[in-house]
């Protein structure tokens, strides 16, 4: 019997996975893999709403529970959290930090891993360090390497959505390899785990302002393949775990021609 689709998503702060490519890992949680997660830090640097009032410590105990909660909603076999500072993952060193998701690599054996794109999305500096620890750790991994690396990102041609009034570092279209459309019981989980993360929901109401229909502005989710040298984008799949045999959602048979590999 062949192993169950595993997943990997590693972030920095709780909420970016929700706000990020909750509806992918919602759906595929749905769809009968194991989706697993590590956050980076508790988030007490946040400044957001309410975290702006809140002492660290108390924040980092609130955004902790709120991460568990929307782990919950969307269906993750599990979720962790690391416990390094919030702001602070640019100082770590780079081989500590891919040691750390060679560590949970090991441990959760996924197919595909899922991070930032290498801007960090946001451009935050927790966001790029945590890109270049999963790169590194897939520099690392040897044979225990995932078979895809995919970068969540928003795509320049989407840019309009947000009005102008976030930076945001936006992925050329060209850099595209997979579009996920997002179905309507996994967008349902995605708001719910949004909804989760209190601390933070003005940011859900600023995005509802810009995105007028936030389900139709945010029905498919973008990914560039982090682990594929030279930068060329190759054909858009619409499953991130398209080609890779030794994966199988019951009642569906991926079996690949040999040679079919990264
Ligand atoms: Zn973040």
């Amino acid at each position: 019997m062949k192993p169950k689709p595993t997943l990997l998503a590693v972030f920095a702060h709780p909420d970016d996975e929700a706000y990020g490519p909750g509806g992918t890992l919602a759906k595929y949680a749905i769809l009968g893999a194991d989706v697993h997660m590590i956050t980076f830090t508790c988030g007490e640097a946040g400044s957001i709403g309410v975290s702006k009032t809140l002492p660290p410590d108390e924040l980092c105990r609130r955004r902790r529970e709120e991460l568990h909660g929307a782990a919950d909603a969307l269906g993750l076999a599990s979720c962790r959290i690391v416990g390094e500072p919030d702001g602070g993952l640019e100082r770590i060193d780079e081989e500590k930090g891919a040691r750390i998701v060679l560590g949970a690599i090991r441990e959760i054996r996924p197919h595909v891993v899922i991070t930032f794109h290498r801007e960090g999305v946001s451009g935050h500096a927790d966001h790029k360090a945590v890109y270049r620890f999963v790169r590194r750790a897939f520099a690392l991994a040897g044979d225990d390497r995932p078979r895809r690396l995919f970068g969540w990102c928003i795509l320049e041609s989407r840019l309009h959505i947000y009005r102008g009034e976030r930076k945001i570092y936006a992925a050329d279209d060209s850099e595209v390899a997979a579009v996920i459309d997002i179905p309507r019981d996994a967008m349902d989980r995605k708001i719910d785990a949004i909804e989760r993360h209190e601390t933070q929901i003005e940011f859900f109401g600023q995005l509802k302002e810009w995105f007028g229909d936030y389900r139709d502005a945010t029905s498919r989710e973008f990914f560039e393949r982090i682990d594929r040298r030279g930068g060329a984008a190759g054909p858009v799949v619409t499953d991130l775990f398209d080609g890779i045999d030794g994966a199988a959602f019951a009642g569906t048979d991926r079996s690949e021609p040999p040679g079919d590999r990264r």
